[in-house]
């Protein structure tokens, strides 16, 4: 067996979320090391052609790590938000917000994940503060009272105060550590994939509630847009293998008139869907972040956003142990950043799963129930005015990164 190094905080997953963790703890001085099980050019690789709405709060984020410049992020700033529905042929709108509704400019930005990644992964390599370990994963931890002692998969060891976990929705280590978990399948998939197109876009984002799930056409930089297409799993498995055109044929009819002869840009990629949200984020000196703690619906476009919040509540919660001079693996600091972040968590698994309820649901009441509930809120300038704070990331005890 190697001999094993120190280290304060060790970071399992180096995807978008253990990342920007990595960075933000770095840039007030902490010594990180992030080991991820992939090459960076494979994460790059792999993560081609998604696409994110980025909150107002998570912008805040990357501006006060010094991460955020639009132009090398390519961002694209959403500046109308436009929901409808289409049953049969019929398209009926249910409500607009404006970007007139906010004065403090756009509640959100569409970013590439080839540039964001690009980015992130420039600033792990260039920090002095971070040691960075490609291609080999964490397998296995053993925790006293004093430190986590970790292995990798090369049987190297490391002894660290904190251990904390980004390792993506399908988290092995915390089957490992027989985390309990809630999880609800959605029996749907969502196609995701770019498109170029003749008309501008004009930065209006577009949600149809189609019958079988909600179809999001969102814009990019340029005379393109991205789509979010939710299905159940045998229409989405289906639609996924057709050829290009024939699968642009089916698009269009959905969308009617929102894209003028738009043609796919790259490969379509398709995601299984469902809700997956561990019972506490927190165990004896690890803390579980970003999708491995809670994954939920994309209809929202909140995944990333809700895992860059925990960055921003976890890394303040450290940093004042810091300049306490506390054990960074204490109960008493975990404890601190699982009750900060709880109420976020769950509220926003519920709400991504009760609109996934409403919209992909064919029942006459719940559609008579849904298009009144949205119109009265679409009459309504505060509730609207509530809704763009909430998709802002702008509620409760905000923690200073994202001021
Ligand atoms: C269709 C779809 C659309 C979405 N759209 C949006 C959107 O518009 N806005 C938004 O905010 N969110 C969106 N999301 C959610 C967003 O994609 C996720 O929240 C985000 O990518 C999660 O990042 P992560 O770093 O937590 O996990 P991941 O990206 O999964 O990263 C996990 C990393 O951990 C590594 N790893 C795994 N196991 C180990 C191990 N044992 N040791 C070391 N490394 C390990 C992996 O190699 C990987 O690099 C969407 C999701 C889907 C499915």
């Amino acid at each position: 067996m190697k001999s094993s190094k120190k280290r304060k905080i060790l970071i399992a997953g180096a995807g978008l979320i253990g990342s920007t963790m990595a960075l933000a703890l770095a840039s007030e001085g902490f010594d990180i090391t992030v080991v991820d099980g992939t090459t960076a050019k494979h994460r790059i690789n792999r993560n081609k052609g998604r696409t994110y709405a980025l909150s107002r709060t998570s912008k805040n984020l990357l501006t006060n790590l010094g991460l955020w410049d639009a132009k090398r992020l390519n961002a694209c700033p959403i500046e109308n938000i436009l929901l409808s529905t289409k049953r049969s042929d019929t398209k009926r709108h249910l409500m607009e917000f404006k970007r007139e509704s906010s004065d403090l400019g756009p509640s959100s930005y569409m970013i590439e994940d080839f540039y964001l990644r690009r980015v992130l992964e420039a600033e792990l390599i260039k920090n002095s503060k971070i040691q960075l370990i490609n291609a080999l994963e964490v397998i296995k931890d053993e925790t006293s009272c004093f430190e986590s002692k970790v292995m990798l998969s090369d049987k190297s060891l490391f002894n660290t105060e904190i251990l904390i976990i980004s390792d993506g929705r399908e988290s092995r280590l915390a089957k490992r550590l027989d985390k309990g978990f809630f999880k609800k399948n959605y029996n749907q998939v969502a196609i995701v994939g770019n498109l170029s197109h003749k008309n501008e876009h004009k930065f209006v984002a577009h949600q149809v509630f189609l019958s079988g799930g909600p179809l999001a056409i969102l814009p990019l930089q340029g005379k393109r847009s991205t789509f979010v297409w939710s299905l159940p799993n045998e229409m989405g498995a289906k639609l996924s293998k057709y050829k290009d055109h024939l699968f642009l044929k089916h698009l269009n009819k959905s969308i009617g008139d929102i894209l003028d002869n738009p043609a796919l840009e790259g490969e379509k990629k398709i995601f299984p869907l469902y809700l997956r949200f561990l019972r506490d984020s927190v165990d004896n000196r690890k803390v579980f972040i970003g999708d491995s703690a809670q994954a939920i619906h994309p209809l929202a476009g909140q995944g990333l956003n809700l895992g860059l919040r925990d960055v921003a509540s976890l890394f303040e919660v450290l940093l004042n142990g810091k300049k306490l001079g506390l054990d960074l693996g204490s109960d008493e600091l975990l404890k601190k950043y699982e009750s900060w972040r709880s109420f976020d968590r769950i509220s926003l698994a519920t709400y991504t799963d009760l609109i996934n309820i409403l919209f992909s649901n064919n029942n006459v009441y719940l559609g008579a129930l849904r298009e009144f509930g949205m119109n009265s809120i679409d009459k309504s300038e505060l509730l609207k005015s509530f809704f763009v704070k909430e998709a802002a990331g702008e509620y409760g005890n905000l923690p200073e990164l994202l001021r």
